[in-house]
């Protein structure tokens, strides 16, 4: 139901003749005074913001001085949601339609404010462990790239061997080779001359 159907009693104060005050209008009134006399700001001290048309929630005053306000005044324009008494204004979403704003959610969200519960990001001992476990974990990492970079040395120092061995090998095919060669001009030689 829309709240300005349901509270259209906040602006329809005065009767037909205009000189009476509808019935509706006092049954609501007293409906928003036992409202507002649950806000703790109220249990605390004895008063609570005046919605009237003159003091627009700016005032503080006892529920008696507030009710004889309204009678004579009606309360300040578009005040459908309480929201200086303890309720919240609905949030419109498009897929869900208006969220409905009881009383009782608006109080539950006060009391619940106030309690001490500590998440466990808050606890300083989870936090000491945490950062002891951040320090171990960047050691670690550290130890890895210390490892990586020992690996690379002894990769590099593997292929420089290996590339040494590679040019001995070479180095001694070429001296075979040149041999051979020589060996077989110098037997090239040899058959020559002997057939002559
Ligand atoms: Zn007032």
């Amino acid at each position: 139901m829309d709240i300005r159907n349901q509270r259209s009693w906040m602006y329809n104060r005065l009767a037909q003749g205009r000189k009476t005050l509808t019935d509706e209008f006092i049954n609501g009134v007293n409906i928003f005074i036992e409202t507002a006399k649950q806000l703790p700001s109220f249990i605390s001290d004895g008063m609570f913001r005046c919605p009237c048309s003159k003091h627009k929630n700016q005032v503080h005053l006892r529920p008696d001085d507030i009710i004889v306000d309204l009678y004579r005044r009606g309360f300040m324009p578009q005040y459908w949601y309480w929201t200086s008494h303890g309720e919240y204004e609905p949030h419109f979403h498009s897929a869900c339609g208006p969220s409905t704003s009881s009383q009782a959610q608006a109080y539950e969200g006060m009391t619940s404010s106030g309690s001490s519960f500590a998440s466990p990001s808050q606890d300083p001992l989870y936090s000491q462990q945490i950062s002891a476990l951040q320090a171990e974990l960047e050691q670690v990492r550290k130890a890895q790239t210390d490892w990586q970079v020992q690996i690379q040395a002894q990769i590099q120092m593997q292929m420089q061997v290996q590339q040494a061995q590679h040019n001995q090998l070479l180095d001694e095919m070429r001296k075979m080779k040149d041999q051979l060669s020589e060996k077989e001009v110098a037997t090239g030689d040899d058959a020559s001359t002997d057939s002559e």
